[in-house]
């Protein structure tokens, strides 16, 4: 589903399409609506499903309809360093809207507060915060959230298990008894339902169950330069000969036709797939390939959700997806039904950041591979993966309207 069949504002799809969001994820697709409705709601989803843009937008779209001149909109997180993820997803989707945002957790430099403080004097619309520091501010009345109409609490079983119980329900007596309220959670323990019953009202239940790649399949990623990426998986392949079937993943319809072409002239048959293809054309080339007649499948994510071949024996990852759940989707497609399969990732420069929250999605370090020597140097996997968003996110702050301070809307 796209996010303008969601009804969602014209400057929030916008971004998206700056951000490069194509398609609502499913718990995006599921919960989206129900937001908008103003309902309670309680997601159980892990990060790398996209749970936070899909509590950010429909409240941002609030934001814009309602335009409040007060702050509206509270985060509880159990880490700073998701208040910061998440902050970051606000400025990418807020970017044409205006909206800001503040982020309050400990830890941080002394002179902080007062940048925070003076943020606050002048208005924000969403702030995130972490339990121990919001309960400070609170009690020291340095925060003002009597106005809250939107309440989210993110990763709600975390913070529970870092012991906030008592901290959350003390923040929510100084909330409205009037808001709208989400909770997002990774599981949904008989103490999170208390949780729920607790504080929201006839909330909508919305779960997202991201299987783990099953064990069959054996994992492996190199770190590359762009220019080792096509050798290194022609290489791969000419060391498999009884592979049959090898999927390959990436994530523009150019770079198919690219690898294609760079593939062709082994003694092997190789397709691509996109959503460039009539529906005809595409059923063709899959029947092939599931035939065994097209040995080397190249494609992008249009084919990695619900088609069903089996005995895939590897798949590659040309470049990291986007979106974490895309790599599960992706590996998925091989060591079906009991079978073993290998599925090997490519990581650049670029893709470093991305790979890492893969991880934390399947909660395993995947193993490193070495490059084979003739390909030459790769990059250091320790060398400090480069967050793309960040420096997207940063020309907000650069171009914005109000040069580097936060947007307040009048
Ligand atoms: P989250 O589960 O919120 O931590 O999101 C995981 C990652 O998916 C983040 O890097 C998001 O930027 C990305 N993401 C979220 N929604 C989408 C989407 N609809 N399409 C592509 N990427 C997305």
């Amino acid at each position: 589903m796209t996010f303008k069949e969601l009804g969602l504002d014209e400057q929030l799809l916008e971004a998206l399409d700056f951000m490069g969001f194509e398609k609502a994820t499913p718990i995006q697709e599921q919960s989206i609506p129900h937001i908008l409705e103003g309902k309670d709601l309680i997601g159980c989803a892990q990060t790398g499903t996209g749970k936070t843009a899909a509590f950010i937008l429909p409240i941002l779209n609030k934001i814009v309809e309602k335009q409040y001149k007060h702050t509206s909109t509270l985060i509880v997180v159990p880490t700073r360093e998701l208040a910061q993820q998440i902050d970051q997803q606000v400025q990418g989707l807020s970017y044409f809207t205006g909206a800001t945002s503040i982020c309050l957790y400990g830890g941080g430099k002394a002179g902080d507060w007062n940048t925070q403080k003076k943020a606050m004097d002048r208005g924000v619309d969403i702030i995130i915060a972490t339990p121990g520091k919001l309960i400070t501010h609170l009690i020291m009345k340095n925060v003002n959230v009597s106005t809250i109409e939107n309440l989210i609490l993110d990763e709600a079983d975390r913070m529970l298990d870092m012991g906030f119980y008592e901290d959350i329900c003390r923040i929510i007596s100084f909330l409205p008894e009037n808001r709208q309220s989400l909770m997002f959670s990774a599981t949904m323990p008989p103490k999170i339902r208390a949780l729920a019953k607790r504080f929201l009202k006839n909330p909508v239940e919305v779960s997202i169950d991201i299987s783990k790649p099953s064990e069959g399949v054996s994992q492996l990623a190199y770190r590359v330069y762009d220019k080792q990426k096509t050798p290194l998986i022609k290489k791969l392949i000419e060391e498999r000969p009884d592979y049959k079937s090898i999927l390959i993943f990436t994530s523009t319809k150019r770079k198919v036709n690219d690898i294609v072409r760079s593939l062709k002239g082994g003694n092997y048959l190789v397709k691509g797939i996109s959503s460039d293809l009539e529906q005809k054309d595409r059923e063709e080339v899959l029947l092939d390939f599931s035939n065994r007649k097209v040995r080397v499948l190249v494609a992008t994510d249009v084919i990695s959700r619900g088609i069903d071949i089996k005995d895939i024996n590897m798949v590659i990852n040309y470049d990291v997806p986007k979106n974490p759940a895309d790599y599960v989707h992706r590996i998925g497609r091989t060591a079906r039904a009991e079978t073993k399969g290998e599925a090997i990732t490519l990581v650049n420069d670029d893709d470093a950041y991305k790979f890492k929250g893969i991880e934390k999605l399947i909660e395993k370090e995947v193993p490193k591979g070495k490059l084979p020597q003739e390909l030459g140097d790769a990059p250091d996997w320790k060398s400090k993966p480069r967050n793309n968003k960040k420096r997207f996110y940063g020309k907000k702050k650069r171009f914005g309207k109000s040069s580097g301070k936060p947007q307040i809307r009048k």
